[in-house]
Order: structure tokens, then sequence, then C-alpha cells
């Protein structure tokens, strides 16, 4: 029996308002249904909006090294609970096992770290002008927040989101993806039996237009925080303009690796394949396009070509093969087929299918939904699958000759979220820190592998609104705001800037 998920709301655990559930299927198995999981609606976001509402006074009051403690509390749980809440994901979501393990290490770090914030959450003390006066700065919460987040990370994007905005002292109403609930739901059962008081963190499932929405239009929520497609995320920060909410919108990326003909070719063919298959390619800092200078370029395809061959597709839970799967399932039926019909629009473009480009389907994987891993050569860089984001295991080569094409080319698509170069000269890599325009930029390195202690996000369409993570102009330049104190202790009126 698939287990029945309920939405925490005002410190219960409680079913939709409408009674109704849709179901969370194993993507790579799809007759397994793990949960069943409340379509909540405008009814349910309401009391969690109210709830949150009311826990703010208490909550944004509580010291925050205390508030800090319940984020380590709960860092100690998802320790002890590493193994099982990684086979979840590989469950729910269909990432292979390292890569499971890897989401959840990464929520681990991330509440270690914003833990440790709760006794740093610092501002400025600056001297006054003016005798017996002083001056500070200190960061504010804020209040209610909305909290959207995708399926590709389903522990890990989640505890960016709540780890900052609980330290900081806000209340939130959290809607997780349709896709990946079970996954959602055990990290607020941690955070709860970790302590956090009702109402200060309130769950509510369901999808996009029918509780995302209302939770984004709802007049008693302060901001917004989106991680998900462009489109939505576009729509939704419009929303947010028109009702003076902040807002953090994080979405897309068409990252590319560049190969120069001095690089490492063993290293740059494990960062393309790593960066081109890993997570099936189910990553917004995935590295769908290879930039390769024309001197490397045949040796580079044809090595990697061969060891893309090699990359074996399945189920990561089957047994006796779980550490030897390297490329999971795509997600859904419905972005199965969006990954199909890119690799059909590449065709209908000119480009050439070098190898994969059907879905795969041997054995059990007949009740999932794999595709094989797909490269296209002879890609021009106007071509709609070296522009837009695919979000699968598709990779585009693309040949140059200099470093300033290979950076033009780079940096010609709408986003500009993550950006790599392999070479052994320091001179060029040097110039491509430089020149490459994205919010991460990576040497001898993949797209992918963003720490936590920085801030992560991009540069063009990539997102609006501040950065998320940890570090200087990080999440908590979003979760909080900067209130001044003056204090006066002289006595008298003392007036700034006004010759006496
Ligand atoms: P993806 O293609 O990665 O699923 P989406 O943007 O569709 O990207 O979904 C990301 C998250 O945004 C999910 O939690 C989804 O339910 C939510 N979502 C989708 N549409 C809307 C919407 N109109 N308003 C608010 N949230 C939405």
């Amino acid at each position: 029996m698939p287990e029945k998920i309920k939405n925490y709301i005002a410190g219960e655990w409680i079913e939709a308002a409408s009674g109704n559930t849709f179901e969370s299927r194993n993507p790579a198995d799809s007759r397994e249904v793990i949960g069943l999981i409340p379509d909540s609606n405008a009814e349910d976001v309401d009391k969690a909006v109210a709830a949150a509402r009311s826990a703010f006074p208490s909550w944004s009051q509580t010291p925050a090294p205390l508030r800090g403690e319940i984020l380590f509390r709960a860092g100690e749980l998802l320790v002890k609970r590493k193994v099982p809440l990684g086979e979840l994901v590989c469950r729910e979501m269909g990432k292979i096992m390292p890569e499971s393990l890897g989401d959840v290490q990464e929520a681990i770090d991330m509440l270690y770290y914003m833990g440790g914030e709760g006794r740093r959450l610092s501002g400025e003390t600056v001297p006054s002008e003016l005798p017996n006066k002083d001056a500070r700065s200190l960061r504010a919460p804020i209040g209610v927040f909305a909290q959207i987040t995708p399926w590709n990370f389903p522990i890990a994007i989640p505890s960016w989101k709540l780890a900052p905005a609980l330290v900081a002292g806000n209340t939130l109403v959290y809607k997780p993806a349709e896709e990946s609930p079970v996954c959602a739901t055990r990290l607020v059962e941690i955070l709860v039996e970790s302590g956090l008081p009702s109402g200060v963190l309130n769950l509510v499932h369901g999808f996009g237009e029918s509780v995302g929405e209302p939770m984004v239009r709802h007049p008693d929520v302060d901001g917004v925080s989106f991680t998900g497609s462009n489109a939505v995320g576009e729509k939704l920060a419009a929303i947010c303009g028109t009702q003076h909410k902040d807002y953090m919108m994080e979405t897309g990326g068409k990252n590319a690796i560049i190969i120069m003909d001095d690089a490492n070719l063993d290293l740059a063919v494990s960062g393309a394949l790593w960066g081109g298959f890993g997570t099936t390619g189910q990553r917004c800092t995935a590295s769908s396009r290879l930039i390769v200078q024309n001197g490397i370029y045949d040796r580079f395809l044809e090595t990697f070509t061969r060891r893309a061959e090699k990359l074996k597709v399945g189920n990561g839970l089957e047994k006796g093969l779980e550490t030897k799967i390297d490329i999971g399932p795509i997600i859904s039926k419905e972005q199965h087929q969006k990954v199909l019909d890119y690799i059909e629009i590449g065709l209908n473009e000119g480009a050439t299918l070098h190898l994969g480009g059907k879905p795969y389907c041997e054995g059990s994987c007949a009740y999932g939904t794999f595709i094989e891993p797909t490269i296209f050569t002879d890609v021009r860089p106007a071509m709609r699958i070296a522009q837009e984001e695919i979000f699968g295991p598709v990779v585009s080569v693309i040949r140059v000759s200099e470093l300033e094409e290979a950076i033009a080319l780079a940096n010609d698509v709408p986003f500009g979220l993550s950006s790599a170069i392999y070479s052994q000269d320091v001179n060029t890599t040097a110039i491509a820190e430089r020149d490459l325009d994205a919010g991460l930029i990576y040497i001898n390195a993949s797209t992918i592998g963003a720490e936590i202690q920085l801030p992560f996000g991009g540069t063009k369409r990539t997102g609006l609104g501040p950065r998320e993570a940890g570090g200087r102009g990080g999440a908590l330049d979003f979760y909080t705001q900067w209130k001044v104190i003056y204090r006066d202790f002289s006595g008298q009126l003392q007036k700034a800037q006004i010759d006496d």
C-alpha cells in the first residue's frame, strides 16, 4: 500500500481540504506508487498562511542562536537517516544512489552552515559623526515567505530555501514539486522533530496553479522564493512586482564547457560526461554544450563517444547493479516526451545525431522513462538544441578555432548560470574567468558541483532577484532586511550634516 502523505499546517498533519489525492510514482518503474499526496487548493493555502502569520511574532523574537540549534539537530537527524533518505530520493526522483546520497549530504551541509549563521547574523557598528551617539545596522526578519521547489534536488533545494529563511526568523508556507513530495515531507518531519514550533513551517502539497499561485498571490505573504522553469519564474515575478513582494527566482541554464587544444584530454572527457549525463542531464547547471577547439576536436569526440557508449542506463536501486548504474530515468512521461521532441528538433534543424537519441527500454527499464545518452555534432550555435534548456541526457558538440570565439559562443545564449573551461594555460583560463558571462565559472572542472558556502545563481534569464545559498550576497540577504539604529545619549538635539 502506498504511504498516505499529509499536509503540515499549524502544527498538525492533515489532509487537503478537498479530501482528494494524487500519486507520486517511481520514474524508474511506474508500477510503483510511492505516496498518495494531498491535492490541496487555495483553502489549504489560506490556513497555512494564517498559521505562518500568527507564528511570526514569537519565532522572529526567538534568539537566532536557538533557531540555529534546531537546524543543527535537523542536520544530525539527516546524518543518521542519510541512507534510507538517499534510497527514497532514488525511488521518487530517479537519480542514481551516489547522487541521491549527495542530495541528502547537500542538505546536511546547508543545515549546519545556516545553523551556524544563527550565531553570526552580523551587521555593522560604525562611528557616528556626532559625540555621544552610536550607529549600527542589524539584520531583521521580514515575515511570511512562500517557497516553491522543483523535483531535481528533492532534499537539497528545499534545504536551500528552508534553512536560511528559518534561521533569519521568518515563517513559511512551503510547496514542494508534485513529482517529489514524499522526499519533501521527510525533510519537514525532521525539522518538526528537531523542535520547530507550530506554525513556523507549513507544508502544502499540490500543483502549481492550484497551490503555488495562490501562495504567491496571497496578500499576507511578504516574499516568494521559487526554483523551476523560466516561464513560471517570470510569471510569478510579475505577480510579485504588482504586489510589492520581494522575490528570488532561480530558473534556467544552457551551460557550456570550453575544451581548448591544450586541455588534459581525459580530465576534460570526464568533466563533460559528468556534466552532460550526470543526473540524466536534469540539472540547471548541466553541461549541454561542449565547445571544442579544432586541434583536439577529433580526439575529444572519439574518447567522449567511446566513454558515453559505456554508460549504464537503469534503475539506481536494481539489486546487484546499484553501484554500476550511471544514468537514471527522466522524471516523468511529459518530460521524457519533451526530451525526445528536442532530439527530433535537432534532427530537423540539420544537426547530426552522433550517439543515442532513443528511449531506452531494456529489461525492467520498459516500465520507466529512460533515454540513451545522446550526442549531437554539426551543431550550429543558433539551433534550438544549442539555445534552449533540454533537461535531459542530450549534449551538443560545437567546433571552434579560437578562445575568443569559444567564449563568445558560450555567452551567446539567453542564460548565464554556469560555464567551464579546460586548459592548462593560466593566461587562457584567466581570460575565460574575466569574460565568461555566468554566475558560476569552473576552471578545469565541469559546470556542476557548486558548494553551498558561496552564492548560487546566474546572469541574464537564469534568475531574477538575489542569489541562493551562503556567503556574501547569498540567501541571507534575501531573507533579512537591514534595520539601522542611531542611538543618541547626549541629552541634546544633535543635527547630522548641519553646521552649527
Ligand atoms: P519543472 O519544469 O522543473 O517542473 P515548473 O516551473 O513547472 O518546472 O515547476 C517548478 C515548481 O513550480 C513546482 O513545484 C511546480 O508545482 C511549481 N509551479 C508550476 N507552475 C506554477 C505556477 N503557475 N505558480 C506557482 N507555482 C508553479
